[in-house]
């Protein structure tokens, strides 16, 4: 068995939404394919990934020097010890070869992309979806009943108002989620604790409805917000501070007793560590939301809950950032604490082909093999292009 071509394109994302601090009008994502002489109905089983979404594309890391390693190495180095199918870290090892280490930014997106499309490709080999696959490889039961998931969006648009965001929220209860998550630090407190009333209005209770700072807040500024939202028993406070900011991370956990979330902009296993070191986490409360996607994958991110559990934390306090259907079986197959959707915005990879059945507060992943990325409609037409 042996890989015959690997490629990847840049795919849009649509919509001109804004968090605090970016436009996503401008991003991009990097889809990979990673083609193989295993042929079935009459096609090339091939394995699709791509590197989370609300970044950028990694097309020069990708074309310049990983696809052409990957490429270049020995068929038999790429195999696990049963020949049957791909080892995902040694095709990390072959990808990332030459590599200094540090420096975790954008190179991990590139090669997290290259390693999911692994995991697709040997949940197909073996004709099952991927979080069986997962679930078995890392020796768990797995979640195929469904894990918890939450609607993301509440951005800021050009024409915004709170009645834009509570139709929204609204139109989130009506597909059947029964938790939100919001942004913030894009206007003044004030004139967020109105968006945060009128969310309410639709959430019904703070423990449904969650916040994101998106990283924008000084300590100053987390801590003012911090008390005062407060009183409103928010589900959780997200990236107040820079993500890398672990002091005031650890200041703001000593202040806000409610439930802090970060990690998405953690792209290592290192940088987790010192989070857990520094950052003032607390086991058992706070939310971590490391994302394999935009982290070297699968095999660095199972590696990172080790860390959390070496250190009293549990894997249910691990929520993936980025909201689709890799993450969705990655939670499912590592028995999480749950997986965010975009069920509006990040198309066409946010949110969930209609067969994953949202409701009860829970999503479940199909039955398809792979991370079934074929069954969303939207995301099709780029799947064929890229192995063109
Ligand atoms: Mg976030």
């Amino acid at each position: 068995m042996r890989i015959t071509a690997v490629t990847e394109i840049s795919v849009p994302l649509e919509g001109e939404i804004a968090n605090s601090l970016v436009s996503f009008a401008e991003h991009d994502v990097s889809l990979v394919a990673i083609q193989t002489d295993v042929i079935r109905n009459g096609k090339p089983v091939t394995g699709f990934g791509f590197d989370s979404i609300g970044r950028f594309a990694q097309r020069g890391i990708l074309a310049d020097r990983m696809i052409p390693r990957l490429v270049a190495a020995a068929p038999d180095a790429l195999l696990d010890a049963s020949g049957e199918r791909f080892d995902p870290q040694k095709v990390l090892n072959v990808v990332l070869r030459n590599e200094k280490p540090g420096g975790h930014g954008d190179r991990a997106a590139a090669a997290g992309a290259l390693e999911l499309a692994v995991w697709d490709l040997n949940a197909k080999l073996g004709d099952e979806p991927a979080y069986a696959t997962i679930a078995r490889h890392f020796g768990r039961r797995g979640r195929p009943d469904g894990v918890a998931v939450y609607a993301a969006g509440g951005y800021y648009y050009p024409d915004d108002s709170t009645q834009r965001l509570v139709d929204e929220l609204r139109g989130y209860r009506e597909q059947g989620f029964d938790a939100f998550k919001m942004k913030i630090g894009g206007a003044s407190l004030d004139a967020d604790l109105a968006r945060i009333d009128a969310a309410l209005t639709v959430a019904g209770d703070g423990r449904r409805l969650s916040i994101d700072a998106n990283g924008r807040f000084d300590l100053r500024t987390a801590l003012a917000y911090a008390s005062a939202i407060e009183p409103y028993r928010l589900r959780w406070y997200e990236e107040a501070g820079d993500p890398l900011d672990f002091d005031l991370n650890r200041q703001l956990a000593d202040a806000y007793p409610g439930r802090l979330a970060t990690g998405e902009n953690l792209f290592s296993v290192q940088d987790v560590r010192n989070l857990v070191q520094f950052g003032g986490m607390r086991p058992g409360l706070d939310v971590f939301q490391m994302d394999a996607g935009l982290a070297y994958g699968l095999t660095e991110y199972a590696r990172m809950l080790d860390v959390l559990e070496a250190r009293g934390f549990s894997r249910e306090q691990a929520f993936p950032h980025g909201g689709h259907l890799i993450n969705l079986h990655i939670a499912a197959g590592l028995e999480l604490g749950g997986c965010e959707a975009y069920p509006g915005v990040f198309q066409p990879f946010g949110g969930y082909p209609p067969g994953c059945g949202v409701g009860g507060g829970l999503v479940r992943p199909t039955s398809a093999p792979g991370f079934g990325l074929e069954e969303k409609a939207g995301l099709r037409p780029w799947l064929a292009r890229v192995v063109n």
